[in-house]
């Protein structure tokens, strides 16, 4: 069974859960992205997902690439279908109209490749870059390259990559090797070796841009030494006569998953490339990449969870084994085991992760519209604010429900999910990297806590927490458990500013728990969101049931971490003889 969008769920999700005609309304920039527009760009996506993208991804998985003398060739079909892809204009949908895009909102975009993520992982991984690439080279590359490059990036017809990981620099990209000297015409010859590029290289397109981290001779040592280069696979033809640039793939990765995606090992040889944004700025270009990869890659998670949760939901309707408990139809040997509450518990769980996971990373899809493009400077701040805290928490958590929900939905099957024909250990395998790439799940714990919530007392998270009261407020009538959520957790935050200052290691230790309530307590908001719109849903039931089961089976969770988190700082405070902070009244008005 292939995966199938479900382009109605999403049509729910954004108008009526979200209100997203209203928001884009608000944007100047968005004016031609009305819900006729929005709904039938899904309709379309979906059917593109569906009927050529998911077919190829089992094939593409027992296949999987192969090397052979510094090429590589991609399984059968991959690259007709990224062909019919990129002519079909889907790139360039949240791309600026003035390079060749559709203008529509990155929302929008989300969807897309949250679904393409969840038929066919591995295919997905060429063009995952593509908008990042493009964001990074609008904003910082030059009038030369913007001129030679934007247009073909923005299209998809030239895929990128980001090359940023060498053998010793994983996280830790402070340490890059890989060097940079100046030419007399401009440009730079760079030296080094890259490890695990996703698409280093491959038969997709004609040409590869690779966006390179490198350092400058004269450099500090450390991450403010970085530069960003962009070195392509075919160097320009009118100025070295489209010749073969001295970038190297010298092998791809045996993986546990992934198998259609080509990780390579790739050397640069004096290669050609040309500086992007100012030197020793680097990192700070290619975070206009990594964040909207971030989100790529938590809804990667969200897709993946899909697809397992709809191989499981159709199985446990057909296979039976013994009664179900409790009252039953006579006539029946055995039940399909979707009866069986054990079966249905592990379902249920996984659809609300699913349902009200989406509602979290569509909404930082539309901040992230709304930041660039809202013509009140407030409300841009307040939608930075979101994205900024919003897109670690949901890059971790999604990708670790998707690895751990995949394995649940496995479990449905018995022993015939470890067998390769049901496809869902293929899921399994191919979550796993997300916890892994786009900065592991750890380093985002850490960016959260201590990089974004600590440095100001928890100040912007207390604003977020407030806004998302607001909403509440403004929208849902029974809100009163999540305000209470919500207030524990702004606490909580409170707690550990309080017992970091005697312990400074112990937001490291708590970084995971930290991150994992602030996901429990939005899925929360996401949940109510839900109900209150269930109403205008086709199938009100069928929401409620997942935000039922959110609240019964996914929620007890959140005491368990804040409670983690509490007796760590108590033991921080007692140690150094600190007095706990006062304990707010639980109150809503402590939110
Ligand atoms: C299939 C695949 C595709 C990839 N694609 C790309 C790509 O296209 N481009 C690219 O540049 N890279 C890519 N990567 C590399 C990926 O981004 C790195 O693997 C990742 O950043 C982790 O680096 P590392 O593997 O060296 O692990 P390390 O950094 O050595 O980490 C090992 C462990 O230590 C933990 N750790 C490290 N530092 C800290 C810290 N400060 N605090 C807490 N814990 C820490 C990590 O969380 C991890 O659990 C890919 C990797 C894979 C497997």
């Amino acid at each position: 069974m292939d995966y199938r969008p479900h382009a109605d769920d999403a049509r729910f999700l954004l108008m009526e859960v979200l209100d997203a005609p209203a928001q884009l309304a608000a944007l100047p920039a968005m004016a031609d992205a009305d819900p006729a527009l929005m709904a039938q760009v899904l309709d379309e996506a979906g059917k593109f997902v569906g009927e050529v993208v998911a077919p190829l991804n089992a094939a593409g998985d027992a296949t999987g690439c192969t090397f052979n003398a510094g090429g590589v060739a991609t399984p059968p079909g991959f690259r007709d279908a990224y062909q019919a892809f990129w002519r079909a204009g889907w790139p360039a949908l949240a791309c600026a109209p003035q390079d060749g895009g559709q203008g529509l909102p990155w929302v929008l975009e989300g969807v897309l490749y949250e679904w393409l993520s969840a038929a066919n992982h591995g295919w997905t991984m060429a063009p995952g870059l593509l908008h990042g690439a493009y964001e990074c080279l609008k904003h910082h590359g030059s009038a030369d390259l913007k001129q030679r490059y934007l247009a073909k990036i923005a299209s998809g017809e030239w895929l990128a990559t980001m090359c940023l990981t060498e053998p010793h620099a994983g996280s830790d990209l402070g340490l890059v090797r890989t060097r940079a000297v100046a030419q007399a015409d401009g440009s730079y010859h760079l030296n080094g070796s890259k490890i695990f590029i996703s698409g280093g290289e491959h038969d997709l397109t004609d040409n590869i841009i690779h966006l390179v981290l490198a350092r400058l001779p004269d450099a500090p040592p450390g991450p403010k030494g970085l530069s960003l280069f962009l070195a392509p696979k075919v160097l320009p033809h009118d100025t070295h006569g489209g010749a073969r640039n001295a970038v190297h793939c010298e092998r791809i990765e045996e993986k546990m998953g992934l198998h259609g995606s080509p990780t390579c090992a790739m050397r640069f040889d004096g290669a050609t490339g040309w500086l992007i944004g100012e030197p020793g700025r680097g990192l700070n270009a290619m975070f206009v990449m990594m964040n909207a990869a971030r989100l790529h890659v938590a809804l990667q998670g969200v897709g993946l969870l899909d697809a397992a949760w709809q191989k499981a939901d159709a199985y446990a309707r057909e296979r039976t084994q013994m009664r179900v408990p409790g009252p039953r139809d006579a006539a029946k040997a055995a039940d399909e085991i979707i009866g069986h509450p054990a079966i249905q518990r592990i379902l249920d769980t996984e659809r609300a992760w699913v349902d009200c996971a989406r509602v979290l990373a569509y909404r930082t899809g539309l901040e992230l519209d709304i930041a660039r493009h809202h013509p009140d400077e407030k409300r841009r701040a307040s939608a930075q604010r979101w994205c900024s805290l919003v897109t670690p928490v949901l890059k971790a958590a999604c990708t670790e429900q998707a690895f751990h929900g995949a394995s649940d939905c496995l479990q449905v099957f018995g022993g015939h999910g470890y067998i390769r024909e049901w496809g869902i250990e293929q899921i399994v395998r191919d979550s796993r990297v997300a916890m892994i790439y786009e900065g592991t799940n750890e380093i985002q714990a850490i960016d959260l806590l201590v990089r974004k919530v600590l440095p100001d007392g928890g100040a912007a998270l207390a604003a977020l927490l407030l806004d998302l009261r607001h909403d509440l407020d403004a929208a849902v009538p029974e809100h009163a458990e999540v305000l209470r959520r919500l207030a524990e957790l702004r606490y909580a935050t409170t707690q550990l500013a309080h017992a970091a200052q005697a312990d400074a290691q112990l937001p490291y230790w708590v970084a995971g728990d930290y991150l994992r309530a602030v996901a429990l307590a939005l899925l929360a908001w996401a949940a109510t969101r839900i109900d209150a719109a269930a109403p205008r849903a086709a199938q009100p039931a069928r929401w409620q049931r997942a935000t039922q089961a959110l609240r019964r089976w996914v929620m007890p969770e959140f005491s368990l971490r804040l409670g983690l988190i509490k007796d760590s700082a108590d033991k921080a405070a007692m140690l150094a003889g600190q007095t706990a902070p006062a304990a707010p009244a639980a109150t809503p008005a402590n939110a």
